[in-house]
């Protein structure tokens, strides 16, 4: 079989290289604050900043070092829109309140984006814009339909359909029935994004503390007691910013979300010449279908990064770098004799109604539910819950308080993924032959 592992191939994140796990104070933490943040991902470190800066005593625990979860394993992107394609979040909630979450999702996209330039956060930061290929003519006819609809409905969006015969000016694939360039979307390094945020969030004050599990939250008359294995800790607020690694201490929270794993590979120094073939803009691409597989170039151009949610069948690594090398060949038949060099995977969260929810339950402040696209959204919401927190009047986004439903007996364990996988590909199957 061919060897498909370059020398030194690591099962990490490739983002970990040049962001290497911070080594925090991993002491008990003190027993009073303000505000408890469980979570220190850019959804906690997010609302960490903003708490610190409004005055507040600000404690972030995490269960294993600071950003071990899906912030410092993303692929990456920044965009600007939610889970739904337009049409799909039309049909399900109205146009109104699609509307409205389109909207919003290109305010955190906004927001994001603002919050590197002016905490000037050295993250490779590139507004490149994002091609989404379409599966077949249907899907490329529907992303057509789908933006006329946003624009008439006053969503702020800038796109250009790539016909079929002009795909390979935007990557080298026959796979697809060309696809459509979403503009005002970039690109970044998730795990610099990540660190920018944990270093601006402690030097406004905020404490870290890893390896320091959150195992319950107990409500008082006045505040709550978070109790971790290092000792408990008095606190006037608490904020759950767990997503796809809700723990069994926060069983609210946990029934809300799904976990779904998903993984990315990236590629050896590739030669230049066929660096420009494979993507001639540089711009990341995107599959529209239910379980879409992503590429991109790195930070530096020289490399390429390769993902999908392909969470079943055997999990491991090695199993999995196959796999999506496999897929990538497909894709892009021309990288042939590329060799890996990561593989890693991480966890994103899907609540049942596939949005992102913010809210308050039993005195508990919450942001979770990105379905894989938390970078700009979580790192709006987690601002927006932490000025809630604050008092702020202008706390509340379209998102805020939403019906956050559960399923009977579901506690958190997704037996049932496996059956809504195979479903969701042969949905695929379906869409690539029509
Ligand atoms: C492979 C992959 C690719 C992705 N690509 C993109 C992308 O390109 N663009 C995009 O927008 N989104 C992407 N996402 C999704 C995005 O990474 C997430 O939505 C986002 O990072 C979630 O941030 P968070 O802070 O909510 O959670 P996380 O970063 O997952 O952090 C949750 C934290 O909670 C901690 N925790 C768990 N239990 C406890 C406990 N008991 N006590 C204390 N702490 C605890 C965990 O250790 C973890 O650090 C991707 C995700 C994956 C996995």
């Amino acid at each position: 079989m061919q060897d498909i592992f370059a020398e030194g191939f690591k099962e990490a994140s490739y983002w970990w290289d040049l962001a290497p796990r911070p080594r925090l104070d991993e002491s008990a933490p003190p027993d009073n604050t303000d505000v408890v943040v469980i979570g220190s991902g850019n959804v906690g470190l997010s609302a960490a900043l903003t708490l610190a800066r409004g005055g507040r005593d600000v404690l972030v625990l995490d269960a294993e070092a600071a950003g071990h979860g899906a912030s410092t394993r993303n692929s990456g992107y920044l965009g600007r829109t939610v889970w739904f394609k337009y049409g799909d979040m039309v049909r399900r909630i109205g146009r109104d309140a699609a509307g409205s979450i389109a909207r919003e999702a290109a305010t955190a996209h906004d927001f994001a984006a603002s919050l590197i330039r002016d905490e000037q956060i050295a993250c490779f930061y590139s507004n490149t814009g994002r091609l989404i290929t379409a599966p077949s003519r249907k899907v490329y006819e529907k992303l057509e339909r789908d933006l006329d609809m946003m624009k008439a409905d006053g969503v702020p969006v800038e796109a250009d359909m790539i016909p079929p015969d002009k795909l390979k000016e935007e990557v080298a694939s026959d796979l697809y029935h060309g696809g459509q360039v979403l503009h005002g979307n970039g690109l970044i390094h998730a795990g610099l994004y990540h660190q920018g945020l944990l270093d601006r969030a402690r030097a406004q004050g905020a404490t870290v503390v890893g390896h320091c599990p959150v195992t319950g939250v107990e409500r008082q008359r006045q505040g709550f007691v978070v109790s971790t294995p290092k000792g408990k800790v008095s606190a006037r607020d608490v904020m759950v910013a767990t997503n796809g690694y809700t723990p069994k201490a926060l069983p609210w929270h946990r029934r809300r979300v799904v976990p779904v794993q998903a993984f990315n590979v990236v590629t050896e120094a590739i030669d230049p010449v066929l660096m420009r073939k494979v993507l001639p803009r540089g711009r990341p691409m995107i599959e529209n279908r239910n379980s879409p597989l992503w590429l991109r170039p790195t930070e530096d151009g020289t490399r390429l990064l390769f993902g999908g949610t392909t969470g079943e069948g055997d999990t491991s690594l090695l199993a999995k770098a196959r796999q999506l090398h496999g897929e990538l060949l497909r894709v892009v038949p021309d990288l042939e004799g590329t060799k890996l060099t990561h593989c890693w995977s991480g966890q994103v969260a899907f609540p049942f109604d596939f949005l992102p929810h913010n809210g308050l339950a039993d005195g508990v402040h919450y942001a979770m539910g990105w379905c894989a696209s938390g970078v700009p959204m979580g790192t709006w919401l987690g601002h927006k819950t932490a000025q809630r927190i604050l008092g702020d009047s202008d706390a509340r986004t379209v998102l805020t308080d939403r019906p956050f439903r559960t399923i009977p007996f579901y506690r958190g364990n997704p037996w049932f993924l496996p059956f809504i996988t195979a479903w969701m590909r042969r949905a695929d199957r379906r869409l690539m032959r029509d």
